[in-house]
């Protein structure tokens, strides 16, 4: 196992909503945090990344700083999704080799994974077909992360790691209405409706997509875990192993939140992929699992909400 112990352990994306989870679960470990904020280095600037990196010399890094969106954020800001995703991986991962980093985890998506994959998604499915249009530019940003962190395992013996999570919520999740993934969007609405007491709640799509969600901090727990137990080229998948249809989440929702009114589909929405369910047994055998039931996750999400623990800028 990898001793943590005593290192110094940068957190790239310690302001979104996974780093800012990695950073409250490593103040459990005896740990030096190391942390930047972006006025100071941008991940998209190589010169800035490389002489922070040569500086600071963290021996540990995680890598959990992306630019994300829900299917809207990604199919329209297409250009920005690959161009800033792939900018923070090359930099970050190139500027951790030359500065001698022990160890280091990339953070790569659910998405990565053919859009008509087996169900569930194994980690050998990557780039065995075609990616779901609407994610596309993401998708392909962190297959180059991915395969990055392997070439520099495979060329130099570097210790990179790379976790798939699956759809993340939690506190520090993004609330933009139009831009967010479904769980923040979904809060945000209910709650509107409920206290405005609006009758109608609108959902996007057909409510007949699978979705796998997992608290956040459920995540920090499983990446600090794999860094400490997993070092290996392969990828590993990080969700619950379990699966809602959207139908299903909004009510979910509408009960946590306590709104009473109708929903309706609105089927000119897109749905995107039909299923997203990850193969989670590469990670139960490394023995973690997830500790967060989705209801308990929501109550959470939306006490966070409530206290105004979010952002909107994408
Ligand atoms: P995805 O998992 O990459 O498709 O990301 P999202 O979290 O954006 O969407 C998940 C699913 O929720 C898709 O099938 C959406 O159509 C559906 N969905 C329903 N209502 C909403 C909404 O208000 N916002 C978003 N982002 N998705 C929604």
């Amino acid at each position: 196992p990898f001793e943590l112990r005593g290192k110094s352990v940068y957190v790239a994306g310690h302001r979104g909503m996974v780093g800012s989870a990695l950073v409250r679960r490593l103040a459990r470990e005896d740990v030096r945090l190391v942390t930047v904020e972006r006025r100071e280095v941008d991940l998209r600037n190589q010169a800035a990344v490389f002489d922070w990196f040569a500086q600071m010399r963290p021996q540990v890094a995680f890598l959990a700083a992306a630019k994300v969106g829900g299917i809207v954020a990604n199919d329209t800001l297409r250009a920005e999704f690959i161009y800033d995703n792939i900018a923070i991986a090359t930099n970050a991962l190139h500027a951790a080799h030359q500065s001698g980093v022990e160890k280091l985890m990339f953070l790569g998506s659910s998405c990565i994974y053919p859009k008509l994959a087996p169900q569930p998604l194994h980690e050998d499915a990557m780039l065995t077909g075609p990616l779901e249009s609407t994610n596309e530019p993401y998708a392909i940003a962190k297959i180059a992360g991915i395969k990055m962190a392997e070439a520099y395992r495979h060329q130099y013996g570097s210790d990179f790691i790379s976790v798939m999570p699956t759809n993340l919520y939690g506190p520090g999740d993004n609330y933009h209405p139009e831009l967010s993934h479904v769980v923040a969007a979904l809060i945000r609405r209910f709650h509107e409706a409920k206290v405005s007491g609006a009758k109608t709640v609108v959902v996007w799509g057909t409510g007949t997509p699978r979705r796998e969600f997992l608290y956040v901090d459920d995540m920090a727990d499983a990446c600090v875990h794999l860094m400490k137990t997993y070092s290996g080229a392969e990828l590993i998948n990080v969700g619950t192993g379990t699966d809602i249809t959207i139908a299903e989440f909004a009510h979910l929702v509408a009960d946590v939140i306590g709104y009473i009114g109708e929903i309706h589909f609105d089927t000119s929405r897109p749905d995107g992929t039909p299923r997203k369910l990850l193969d989670v047994s590469r990670l139960t055998n490394l023995g973690w699992c997830a500790a967060t039931s989705l209801h308990d996750g929501l109550k959470r999400a939306y006490a966070a909400y409530l206290s105004h623990e979010y952002k909107t800028e994408i």
